[in-house]
C-alpha cells in the first residue's frame, strides 16, 4: 500500500504567516492543515483516516483520478481537528461517487451497560444505518453551521458505525480496530495487507503502565506505525499537557522499540510549533532512536508519500 500525508497537525489548521506579534510563523515544511491521511491498497483500494481540514486538498487530487472505486472515510474520533474538512470535501458532492464514511458508535461510553439496556436489535440496527456518526456529521453541516447540509452530498454512500475490537473487513485488506486513550475515546486502525503491517494512533496518551503495555502489544511487528507526537515531556516551548491526551515523540520511540516496529511516523504537531522547532525535534528524536536502537523515525509532511 501507500500512504499520503494530507494533513498532520492537531487541534486547529496553523497556517504560515505573520503573527499579530510581528513574527512570521512557517509551517511549509510540515504543513498546516488538520489530520487526513490516505492509503491506497494494492487492488486499488481508496481508504482516507480522519477528515481535518487536509481532505480539501485531498479531495482536489482524488477528483484528478479515475472513479473506480468507493472511497471509505475511517474517523477516529470526532473531534473538531478530525472532522472539519469534511464539508469541503469536493469529491462528495458528485453525483455517481461513493464516499462512505465509518466510526466508533458512542451511545454510551460504557457500551456493556447500554448493551442491557437497550433492545439488542435495535443496537444491531444502529450499527448497520451508522446512525450515530451519520448524526455528528449532520450536525457539523446543519445550515446553522454551514450553508451545504449532508443531504448536498450527491456523492455521499453509506454511513457505518462499530464497536472497537472488531474488526472491520477480513479479506486481503484487513481492517482490525482498538480503543486508545483519549478524552470520549479514539479508535486505532490496524492494516494488514499480505505481509505488511501498519497501524494508526493518533490521538492517545500512554499515561499509565497499563495502556503502554496495551499499546505496545497493538503495534506489536508492525512495519509501520503512524503515531501521536503532539507534546515534549521536559520542554518549555511545547510542553507535555497531561490529560490533554496525547502523546510525546521519545515516549513513542521506547514504545515502538518495546513492540519491534520497523518505522515510526510522528504526526498531529500542535498547532504552536513552527518549522523550525518540529525539524530541531525530529533531529533529536532520530538520534535518540538511534541510541536505543529503536525503530527508522521520520516526521511527517503534509504532501509526502510512504509506500509500505
Ligand atoms: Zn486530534
Ligand atoms: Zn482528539
Amino acid at each position: 500500500m501507500e500512504i499520503k500525508i494530507a494533513g498532520c497537525r492537531g487541534s486547529l489548521p496553523s497556517p504560515s504567516g505573520r503573527l499579530l506579534t510581528g513574527e512570521k510563523f512557517h509551517s511549509e515544511e510540515f504543513g498546516g492543515n488538520t489530520t487526513c491521511i490516505y492509503l491506497e491498497g494494492k487492488g486499488g483500494e481508496r481508504i482516507v483516516i480522519d477528515a481535518g481540514s487536509g481532505i480539501r486538498n485531498l479531495g482536489n487530487y482524488l477528483l484528478q483520478q479515475p472513479q473506480t472505486k468507493p472511497v471509505d472515510v475511517y474517523i477516529t474520533h470526532t473531534h473538531w481537528d478530525h472532522i472539519q474538512g469534511f464539508p469541503f470535501f469536493a469529491l462528495a458532492y458528485i453525483p455517481g461517487n461513493k464516499v462512505n464514511l465509518y466510526g466508533e458508535i458512542k451511545i454510551a461510553r460504557d457500551l456493556a451497560s447500554a448493551v442491557e439496556n437497550t433492545d439488542s436489535r435495535e443496537i444491531a440496527q444502529m450499527l448497520e444505518e451508522g446512525g450515530y456518526t451519520r448524526e455528528i456529521f449532520a450536525q457539523q453541516q446543519n445550515p446553522i453551521n454551514f450553508p451545504a447540509p449532508l443531504e448536498y452530498m450527491g456523492g455521499l454512500g453509506e454511513f457505518h458505525d462499530f464497536i472497537p475490537g472488531t474488526p472491520i473487513r477480513n479479506d486481503h485488506l484487513k481492517i482490525e480496530t482498538k480503543s486508545i486513550h483519549h478524552p470520549e475515546g479514539c479508535v486505532s486502525y490496524k492494516y494488514t495487507e499480505g505481509n505488511k503491517t501498519l497501524v494508526i494512533s493518533t490521538d492517545f496518551e500512554p499515561s499509565t503502565a497499563e495502556i503502554e503495555k496495551e499499546m505496545i502489544q497493538w503495534w506489536a511487528n508492525a512495519d509501520m506505525v503512524i503515531a501521536d507526537g503532539q507534546y515534549e515531556k521536559d520542554s518549555e516551548k511545547n510542553p507535555f499537557k497531561e490529560g490533554y491526551g496525547h502523546s510525546d515523540p521519545f515516549l513513542n520511540v521506547d514504545l515502538a522499540k518495546e513492540a519491534l516496529v520497523k518505522k515510526l511516523i510522528i504526526t498531529h504537531y500542535d498547532p504552536n510549533c513552527n518549522d523550525t522547532y518540529l525539524k530541531d525535534l525530529e533531529k533529536r528524536v532520530k538520534k535518540y532512536s538511534l541510541k536505543q536502537k529503536g525503530p527508522k523515525v521520520i516526521f511527517a509532511r503534509e504532501g509526502m508519500t510512504y509506500p509500505l
